[in-house]
C-alpha cells in the first residue's frame, strides 16, 4: 500500500528524517513509537503532504506510484488520511458540512454515486454510534471549542466516514481519559480491515492493548532503528529507549 524509501525530509532548513524506510501492506497495522522529537509527526505530515515540510531525497510510493508531486487534497482523495496530533479548529465550517463534502468528493473521484442529504444522514448516524459521538457536535463548527477528547473523537469519526485506504493517526491517544481511549481505539478497530492499512504513532503501550499492532517500529533520530511485533512495545514500556541507543552505538 505504501512504501517509504530512504526518505530524507525536514522543516525550516533542519533535516529531521534521515533515511527512513517503511512499508505497510494492506490489512496491516503498524505502530511507530519513539522519544519526543524523533520525527514521528514529521513523518506523518510528510506522508500527508504538508507543504511546510521539505522532502530532500528518497520517495514515497502509494499503491505503486510516487505521491511526492501531489498536493495534500490529492493525496487525501487517493485515500490517505491523517488524524492530527493537534486537531485544527475551523470556525465558520460546520462538522456535518465538512464531512458530507469531503466524502462526496472522494466518492466522485472513485467514480461512485454521491450521497444525498438523507442517505448521508443515515450513514453518518451509523458512524457516530461507533464512537459515541453526540449529535450536537456534528452541527457545530469543526473542532471549535471542542474539548481535547472531543477533538480526538472527531478525528476518528472523520476516519470512519471517509474510509481511507491508509490511516495515519498521530498520537490520537494523547490527552484522553481511559473511557475516551477505549472509544477511540474501538473506532480504529472497527475501521481496520483486510482492505486498508493503519499507521499508529504513539508514545504509550496502553493504546496498543486495544489496537494490537502487526508491527512495531522504533523511530529515533530520524530513522527506524528497530522493528518487531507487539512484544517490542511491551519491552519499550518496561525499559525505555536507552537500551536501543546502546544497541545502536555498539552496532
Ligand atoms: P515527534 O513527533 O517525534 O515528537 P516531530 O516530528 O514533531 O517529533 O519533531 C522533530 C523535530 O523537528 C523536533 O526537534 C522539533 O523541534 C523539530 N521541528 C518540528 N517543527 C519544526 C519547525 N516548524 N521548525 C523547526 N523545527 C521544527
Ligand atoms: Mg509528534
Amino acid at each position: 500500500m505504501i512504501e517509504i524509501k530512504d526518505l530524507r525530509a525536514g522543516i525550516a532548513g533542519k533535516e529531521i528524517l534521515k533515511g527512513l524506510n517503511l512499508t505497510i501492506n494492506k490489512g496491516e497495522v503498524h505502530a511507530v513509537m519513539g522519544p519526543n522529537g524523533a520525527g514521528k509527526s514529521t513523518l506523518s505530515q510528510v506522508i500527508a503532504g504538508n507543504p511546510a515540510y521539505e522532502v530532500i531525497s528518497g520517495d514515497i510510493l502509494f499503491q505503486g506510484e510516487s505521491i511526492l508531486g501531489m498536493a495534500p487534497h490529492e493525496r487525501a482523495r487517493e485515500g490517505i488520511f491523517l488524524g492530527f496530533q493537534y486537531p485544527v479548529e475551523v470556525p465558520g465550517v460546520t462538522n456535518i458540512y465538512l464531512l458530507k463534502n469531503a466524502l462526496n468528493t472522494i466518492l466522485e473521484h472513485r467514480g461512485l454515486q454521491q450521497l444525498d442529504a438523507f442517505e448521508f444522514n443515515d450513514y453518518l448516524k451509523e458512524q457516530m454510534a461507533k464512537v459515541n459521538m453526540p449529535y450536537d457536535l456534528i452541527k457545530r463548527q469543526v473542532n471549535t471549542g471542542f474539548s481535547g477528547g472531543e477533538k480526538k473523537r472527531n478525528e476518528i469519526l472523520q476516519l470512519l466516514v471517509l474510509q481511507p485506504l491508509l490511516a495515519i493517526l498521530d498520537e490520537t491517544d494523547s490527552g484522553l481519559d481511559i473511557d475516551a481511549l477505549k472509544t477511540v481505539a474501538g473506532g480504529v478497530e472497527q475501521f481496520r480491515s483486510a482492505e486498508n492499512g493503519v499507521l499508529l504513532v504513539t508514545h504509550y503501550q496502553r493504546l496498543l492493548d486495544f489496537i494490537p499492532p502487526d508491527f512495531v517500529h522504533v523511530l529515533m533520530d530520524g530513522q527506524i532503528v528497530k522493528s518487531g511485533d507487539g512484544k517490542l512495545a511491551l519491552e519499550l514500556e518496561k525499559l525505555g529507549y536507552d537500551w536501543i541507543r546502546q544497541e545502536q552505538a555498539e552496532a
